[in-house]
Formats: C-alpha cells, sequence, structure tokens
C-alpha cells in the first residue's frame, strides 16, 4: 500500500469523510473534515518504520476504536507488506494468519482526536502492525489513543456517532433504510 511518513499530513483521500459506526453498522455519513488530519501506521515493506513496546493499555485503546469506527471503508483493500507472501494467506480472507492476532489484509481507516484540534489518520492495518509486527506508532498518537474515549457519543445531532467532531452542516446518509 502506498507509504505515507507518520506525522505527515492526510493526503490519501481529499474528498468528504464518510464515516460508519461499525456498532450499528448499517448507519454512515459523509462530511467535510473541519479537522487536520495527520497520517500514522501508513507501512510499507520498502520504508523503514519504528518497533518498540508500547504502553500499558494501549493495544486495547487502539482495539476499542477499531471495533467501533469504519472511515472510508470504500477505498480499497489494504494488504500488510510485512508479512511474507504467502499462498495459503488468500488476500481476499480476513482470517489471521496463523500466529497472529490480526487479519493482515484490511479495508478503511480509524480517526483519533488529539488536544489540537487535529485528528491522526491510521489504516484499519494498524491493529496488525502493532500487535503482530511490533510497530510504535508516534508518541502522540499513543497519547491520544490512550486519551480518547471511543464510547463517548455525539450529543444530539449524531448520537450514532463514535466520534466527535462532526461538523452540523454534515450530509448524511441511513443505509439501514434501503
Ligand atoms: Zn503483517
Amino acid at each position: 500500500m502506498t507509504f505515507y511518513e507518520d506525522m505527515s499530513p492526510y493526503t490519501y483521500w481529499n474528498g468528504g469523510e464518510s464515516f460508519t459506526d461499525m456498532t450499528t453498522g448499517y448507519r454512515s455519513l459523509t462530511f467535510e473534515p473541519p479537522y487536520e488530519r495527520l497520517n500514522v501506521g501508513w507501512l510499507s515493506g520498502d520504508q523503514p518504520w519504528a518497533s518498540g513496546v508500547v504502553p500499558t493499555g494501549f493495544i486495547e485503546a487502539l482495539e476499542a476504536v477499531l471495533a467501533v469506527q469504519a472511515v472510508n471503508e470504500m477505498l480499497g483493500l489494504h494488504e500488510c507488506e510485512l508479512c511474507p507472501p504467502s499462498d495459503k494467506q488468500p488476500p481476499e480472507s480476513y482470517e489471521p494468519r496463523p500466529g497472529h492476532q490480526r487479519s493482515s489484509v484490511g479495508t478503511g481507516e480509524i480517526r483519533i482526536p488529539d488536544r489540537h484540534g487535529r485528528a491522526f489518520a491510521a489504516p484499519t492495518l494498524i491493529g496488525h502492525y502493532v500487535i503482530d509486527h511490533g510497530y510504535k506508532p508516534p508518541k502522540p498518537f499513543i497519547e491520544a489513543v490512550l486519551a480518547f474515549d471511543p464510547s463517548g457519543h455525539m450529543p444530539a445531532r449524531y448520537p450514532w456517532v463514535h466520534f466527535p467532531w462532526v461538523p452540523e452542516d454534515a450530509i448524511h446518509y441511513d443505509a439501514s433504510v434501503e
């Protein structure tokens, strides 16, 4: 997948953010992001990446976000380039490889707000990178994940979205009525 340096400005998709709450599944909305987005975890097989021990609680907090958020799912499938190629792992399979906890293919992204009004933009594969490969994301991202409560809901207009910054004029649709 395309490599983006950690903490660089997000340029993968300049259209609206398409946001699905995995806990309700069918509901989604699309909106222009009012926040700056910074890349984290867009790893590539031919670029260096940081490994190391992550703080206690970080993996659990990251998995809690991965369980509820699905951003820009329509942009395609990402495959881990750190895993060795294997005929036993069909690229369309979401089953983790033997010895792994998370799948080496993923679609979509997550957003983690930070204290400065920005959002970190990471592919959902970041869970696999951290848990199965020992990737250590930048400290600001780790701190933001630890500080973020993905169970917190928007107060009024979008109560089903586990994300704090959806603009009032966001365009949304509800696929569950289709
Ligand atoms: Zn992998």
